[in-house]
């Protein structure tokens, strides 16, 4: 990673009418949260096609919520770190518009950024499958598996099992965004997951350039305008100093 290529990107951010990211595991292994493609920690344990799938949910919640509870503690005890804080102030100077996360850990929102779509949902809620009533996950017990709602019906988290869909209104407005922007900074994301993956084509299709952040290349990379390799944290922290030393 050359110290022009930053400055580079640091020029074009800031000259941007619509920047915004697209973030995914690699910004929060950081925080010391396991990419689930990888075999580390949590997932050294648990298959997470088997057990992060709707079906296997529905037909043995308290097995599936076993690994739930775990990566809920995870989750929880986790902070934000340096990419999560860079593109919160990042977006407080009006630079990033929008960030869409495939993470379901809310450390963008934790970190302060606003304008943040969970394209997979978020762990910090779990909702009722009778009636529909939410809950703050850190507010239920999670002594007895599955948890249950008041009314006796079984609590979910509010993420994208596999086999579930994306929720329509991220989904939405996660195109609206790369239709629109002219820079868009995909980080920490190898960008094989449908759909999300399909974000970035969508937006270079509108003209928008294209920023990868990522440790090595990916599928993506023969794509980008520009592909800056690191840490996501480190990356975004030069970026962001050289948008401060701006004129
Ligand atoms: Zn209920």
């Amino acid at each position: 990673m050359e110290g022009r290529d930053i400055a580079h990107v640091a020029v074009e951010m800031a000259r941007a009418r619509c920047c915004i990211a697209l973030t995914g595991a690699g910004v929060s292994t950081e925080s010391g949260i396991p990419d689930f493609r990888s075999a580390d920690g949590l997932w050294s344990r648990y298959d997470i096609n088997e057990y992060g799938h709707i079906d296997n949910f529905l037909s043995n919640p308290g097995k599936v919520w076993r690994m739930l509870a775990e990566m809920s503690s995870t989750v929880i005890n986790a902070q934000p770190n340096q990419a999560h804080h860079a593109l919160a102030e990042l977006e407080h100077r009006g630079v990033v518009k929008a960030v869409i996360t495939q993470n379901i850990d809310a450390l963008h929102k934790r970190a302060g950024s606003r304008n943040v779509i969970e394209f997979h949902g978020t762990m910090e809620r779990v909702r009722c499958l009778r009636c529909g009533r939410e809950y703050a996950t850190e507010n239920i017990s999670l002594k007895n598996l599955p948890p249950q709602c008041s009314c006796g019906g079984i609590l979910k988290p509010d993420v994208v099992l596999i086999g579930e869909p994306i929720p329509q209104d991220a989904l939405a407005a996660a195109f609206r965004w790369a239709s629109a922007c002219d820079v868009m900074l995909v980080v920490g994301t190898s960008c094989e997951m449908m759909p999300a993956a399909e974000l970035p084509h969508i937006a270079r299709r509108h003209g928008a350039l294209i920023v990868e952040i990522n440790r090595e290349n990916t599928t993506l990379s023969p794509y980008a305008t520009h592909t800056l390799k690191g840490n996501a944290g480190e990356v975004l922290g030069r970026i962001l100093d050289e948008i401060t030393r701006l004129p």
